[in-house]
């Protein structure tokens, strides 16, 4: 802020000088310019006094008419006009020497009055031409004086010469004529010759008078020159004259420039008094300004001054902070390691904590995994390996219209197990382990199968079974279409992606085969030869597998191969039944895939069977009416049925029969049924009304299945046999079971005798 002030202070001086300067400058010009114009004044007076002279010198001139007189005065009047000429010059030059001056002055180049100065000058120089031209004028017109004084003196001495000559003529005639009178008087005195004498005379006077008459025209002549002379004089006057108007002339024009000369002082006057106010002006304004700031700095100044007096304590607490914290930071490095010390036992303690806890942890674990596999184990062994789901299709055009086809399916919201089905007016209730309504997608349907498949790579064996009437949506489960394949080809798909996935430890190696069961007789569709009947055999390694000679088995590698399967199985059936959706219908169609899996470091082989089955269709056929072949497939297929049933429910019930050898597709299923295999149950039901009864039987045989109770139930459920498909049939739905506890009466019959004991046993300690 000082050195801001002291800045401004040194400024205002400067300035100041600076003024003082100019206004130095200014009254030195102003000198300049007062005595330039009193010199002016001086030389245009003396050249007025010189005019006046050359005036009165031409006026004495005028009166004296000397020749010689008016040649002097001549060669003074040009000596005259030199010297004023030289003046002038002298004068132009110092004009010159004070406009350059004036330049030099004025250096504000933009000045606005340096365009009216050199205005000024323009108008001076256009006056000095005039001088210029009136100066040669002048010249001319002293030329023309001189040669006039010359023609004058001229004529004068002519007049002079013959003045003289008159006067010597007079002379001579006045002397002639004083002899003649005394010759006349001497001639008087001699008569005779004075006689002769006057004669002479007489002659001579007459020749005298003549002369007279010559002299006196003569003198008339030279009268008559003087007055031409006098007419020469005459206009010599109005040549003065004309020259006076000249001088006159010039005289105003030298008081225009004076005139001029003076504006532009004036002018010029008026300016430096402008530029004085402006520099005023701006002196003021800084000074001004320089007050403001001169005070906002006083003010600042102020305010820095009452920060500084606050200040003050604050640095005094902060020096006194400082002290401490550099106590502090001396002590840290010992507090630090002090710490580090104590922490790193801490740390050391608790991680020996945290070892034992883990120790034990670890131990609990394994304790805890070991009965979680037990209490699986039970689980699975309680639930068994069989599950039963339900899939209702959707009403398609083939149901045709009206009420036949309205919809006798209803669901329950919140139970995805539990499906409703209106029944002769009556709603009968059935759960199952799920159960898919006809919005459910195949990629749904598929998710819920999944698990079944891929267990079939850790060397499970796995049946899918798709069950219900034909028409129900069997094969559209399984197969499904082109754009929206079915069960097989996911499967399939699935298999491979998982087998991919673990191809870095394990060698898998996928073959399938398809087979038809018709009338009780397997056939191979991918064969040579489709309708030779093959055969089930018991393995002659004696580990009771089964196996079919002469099935054929294709190994496939990627989802086209299979389709190329497919294909090849299905143009084998179009190519040997007439009607294929009839034929498909009666016969049991599989798809059977095995997985050989080898461990490669520890060489450990694995076999799982994937069995995929569409069923023959379920609807019960005319009893009465069916005759031949017909009541032959419709009983062929109602042993089967009736097998699968039996052996799902031998199988979920845990007794120590299972019937496998009933039919040929329990049989040739027999090693995939058994042990540790997983069965799934597909239960496909239409909604239409129209097909009420039979998706009863359908969901009847499901909830049969499934209904089976485990556990010390189970053996109570041992009792009772699975009933036969014809049993199905005479049930009405009225007196259908409730739903999760319903079995059928067994016929006594079938009742062995071992269990009608048991039961007896069962009854009387009840
Ligand atoms: P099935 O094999 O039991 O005789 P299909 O699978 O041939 O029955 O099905 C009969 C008709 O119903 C077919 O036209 C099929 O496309 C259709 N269908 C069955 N289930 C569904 C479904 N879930 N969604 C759509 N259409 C279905
Ligand atoms: P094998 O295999 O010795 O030919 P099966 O297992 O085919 O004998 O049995 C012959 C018949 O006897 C079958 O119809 C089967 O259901 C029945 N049977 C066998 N053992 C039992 C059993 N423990 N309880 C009930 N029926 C049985
Ligand atoms: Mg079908």
């Amino acid at each position: 802020v000082m050195a801001s002030m002291a800045h401004l202070q040194k400024e205002k001086l400067r300035l100041q000088e600076e003024l003082l300067e100019l206004q130095e400058k200014l009254a030195a010009r102003e000198n300049d310019e007062l005595s330039l114009s009193l010199q002016l004044q001086g030389q245009v007076e003396t050249l007025k006094e010189k005019l006046l002279e050359q005036a009165r010198e031409i006026s004495r001139l005028r009166s004296e008419l000397g020749g010689t007189d008016a040649e002097k005065h001549r060669d003074l009047l040009a000596a005259e006009n030199e010297r004023l000429r030289q003046e002038m010059k002298a004068c132009e030059g110092e004009l010159r020497e004070l406009r350059r001056q004036q330049q030099q002055q004025a250096p504000c180049r933009d000045c606005p009055h340096l365009q009216e100065n050199a205005g000024l000058q323009e108008q001076l120089s256009q006056l000095q031409r005039e001088a210029e031209e009136t100066r040669a004028k002048l010249v001319e017109l002293d030329l023309e004086v001189q040669q006039k004084t010359n023609r004058l003196a001229e004529v004068e001495l002519r007049l002079k010469d013959s003045l003289a000559e008159r006067a010597e003529e007079e002379e001579r005639l006045s002397r002639r004529l004083r002899d003649s009178q005394e010759t006349i008087a001497s001639l008087k005195s001699q008569p005779q010759q004075i006689k002769y004498i006057i004669k002479t005379v007489e002659v001579e006077s007459t020749k005298a008078k003549q002369a007279l008459c010559e002299t006196q025209s003569r003198n008339q002549y030279l009268q008559e020159q003087v007055g031409m002379q006098k007419q020469v004089l005459k206009e010599m006057e109005q040549q003065l004259q004309s020259s006076q108007k000249t001088e006159a002339q010039l005289r105003a024009q030298i008081m225009m420039y004076e005139a001029e000369l003076e504006r532009a002082h004036g002018q010029m006057l008026e300016e430096m008094q402008a530029m004085e106010e402006e520099k005023n002006h701006a002196i003021e304004e800084a000074f001004s300004r320089a007050q403001v700031e001169m005070k906002a700095v006083h003010e600042n100044l102020a305010g820095v001054r009452t920060n500084l007096l606050t200040l003050q304590p604050a640095l005094r607490t902060l020096t006194h902070d400082y002290n401490s914290l550099k106590r502090q930071v001396r002590d840290f490095p010992l507090l630090l390691q002090e710490t580090l010390r104590s922490a790193r036992a801490e740390i050391s303690q608790a991680i020996e904590e945290v070892h034992s806890t883990n120790r034990e942890l670890l131990r609990k674990y394994r304790r805890e995994l070991q009965l979680r596999k037990k209490c699986h184990n039970e689980l699975v062994r309680l639930k068994g390996n069989i599950r039963v789901f339900g899939r209702v299709r959707p009403i398609t055009k083939e149901d045709g219209e009206g009420p036949e086809a309205a919809n006798a399916v209803t669901f329950d919201a919140d139970d995805d197990a539990v499906l409703h089905l209106l029944h002769k007016g009556k709603q009968v209730s059935f759960e199952l382990d799920k159960v898919f309504p006809p919005q459910a997608s195949q990629e749904e349907v598929f998710q819920e199968v999944q698990a079944l498949v891929t267990s079939c790579i850790d060397g499970y064996n796995v049946c899918i079974f798709a069950y219900g009437q034909t028409g129900a949506g069997k094969t559209y489960t399984m197969e499904g279409t082109a754009a929206n394949p079915g069960i097989n080809q996911r499967a399939l798909q699935l298999l491979f992606s998982e087998v991919r996935g673990k191809a870095a430890d394990w060698d898998y190696a996928i073959t399938v085969s398809a087979a038809e069961i018709y009338n009780e007789a397997l056939r191979d569709l991918l064969g040579k030869e489709p309708q030779e009947k093959l055969e089930i055999k018991l393995c002659p390694d004696g580990s009771g597998q089964l196996y079919v000679p002469g099935l054929t088995e294709f190994r496939v590698q990627s989802v086209e191969d299979i389709n190329k399967v497919f294909e090849f199985g299905h143009v084998k059936r179009v190519t040997e039944c007439t009607n294929l959706n009839e034929h498909s219908s009666r016969s049991h169609a599989l798809l059977i895939v095995t997985v050989r899996g080898l461990d490669r470091s520890t060489g450990l082989r694995t076999t799982g069977k994937l069995n995929l089955v569409d069923l023959a269709g379920s609807e019960r056929v005319g009893r009465s009416g069916a005759e031949g072949s017909r009541l032959r497939e419709a009983q062929h297929i109602n042993k089967s049925l009736s097998a699968l049933g039996d052996v799902i429910y031998a199988l979920r019930s845990r007794q120590g029969h299972v019937p496998f050898r009933n039919s040929k597709l329990t049989y040739l299923l027999q090693d995939s049924l058994s042990g540790d295999s997983k069965t799934l149950m597909m239960v496909q039901v239409s909604p239409a009304e129209k097909n009420t009864s039979e998706t009863l039987c359908s969901l009847k045989f499901a909830e049969r299945v499934r209904s089976v109770e485990l556990g010390p139930v189970s053996r109570k459920a041992e009792l009772g046999s699975w009933p036969s498909q014809e049993h199905l049939e005479g049930d009405s739905p009225g007196s259908a079971a409730p739903p999760g506890r319903g079995h059928a009466s067994p016929s006594p019959g079938q009742l062995s005798s071992r269990s009608a004991s048991i039961r007896r046993k069962l009854h009387t300690s009840g």
